[in-house]
């Protein structure tokens, strides 16, 4: 699903290098998560991968079902199945949560030569995916993320990631700042949508979110490379001893 090859980035103001050489492959159907310490790279991995301005790919690849994502407009990488749920979701004032969803699932079905779906059959696939996720009518009418709390804001990115089903589902944090119970909800959303052509990057800082979302692969990421790959007992292994043990092997 996901291949990526000797990825280099640095930013594109200053000479800072910040992935060194990443090596990551996701296979169709599976779970990957990635762990590692506050500023190893681990979001601009997935701003990169969505195409956010700010970065220079200065070597390497990144494909999607053997696409060369690089190269696309971040719109294109949408269309091609791409979807980043962000560590801090944004606030756009002036555009209703539902009229927004409705507006790129269609440019979604328009991408992908598919019909426009109408007014009344989103209202009812959107509310069914809402009453999943406990996100109440209010919060579909008003503007994108104003006024949310952090646990709105991250069950809506799940809610957009339900409505558009992309194949391949980049998580940045999507635990942080969420107290439990909003945590097991956000999980369950990603768990049912656990499926065997959709793909799932999961990043997070702790082990406790991979407690709900058990993933088939875990890696640890460090100062830009990913230095460490292992099954599900590796996140156990972090939580109990830290990175320090990874970083000297590295
Ligand atoms: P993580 O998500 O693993 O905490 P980040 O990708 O956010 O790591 O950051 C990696 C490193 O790159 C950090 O040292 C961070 O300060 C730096 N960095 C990332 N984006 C920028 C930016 N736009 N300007 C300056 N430094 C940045
Ligand atoms: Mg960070
Ligand atoms: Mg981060």
């Amino acid at each position: 699903m996901l291949d990526i090859k000797n990825l280099h980035v640095k930013l594109e103001e200053e000479d800072k290098a910040i992935l060194k050489g990443l090596d990551l492959k996701v296979e169709t159907g599976k779970v990957h998560a990635i762990m590692g310490p506050n500023g190893s790279g681990k979001s601009t991995l997935s701003y990169v991968l969505s195409g956010r301005d700010g970065y220079e790919v200065t070597d390497g690849s990144a494909q999607l079902e053997g696409e060369d994502i690089l190269e696309l407009e971040p719109e294109e990488r949408a269309a091609a199945g791409l979807f980043l749920a962000f560590q801090y979701p944004v606030e756009i004032p002036g555009v209703g949560n539902m009229t927004f969803l409705r507006t790129a699932y269609n440019a979604q079905q328009k991408a992908r030569g598919k019909p426009e779906i109408s007014a009344a059959e989103f209202l009812k696939l959107i509310r069914e995916k809402a009453a999943e996720l406990q996100i109440d009518a209010d919060m579909l009418k008003r503007p994108v993320n104003m006024g949310f709390s952090g646990g709105e804001k991250k069950r809506n990115e799940i809610l957009q990631m339900a409505v558009l089903q992309p194949k391949m589902c980049i998580l940045d944090e999507t635990d942080s700042g969420l107290d439990v119970d909003a945590m097991r909800l956000v999980a369950d959303g990603v768990n049912k949508l656990r499926d065997a052509g959709r793909s799932f990057l999961v990043i997070t800082h702790y082990q406790r979110l991979l407690d709900h979302i058990v993933p088939d692969v875990v890696h640890i990421m460090s100062n830009g490379r990913i230095v460490k790959t292992g099954g599900p007992d590796l996140a156990l292994e972090v939580e109990k001893n830290g990175y320090a043990e990874f970083l000297e092997d590295a």
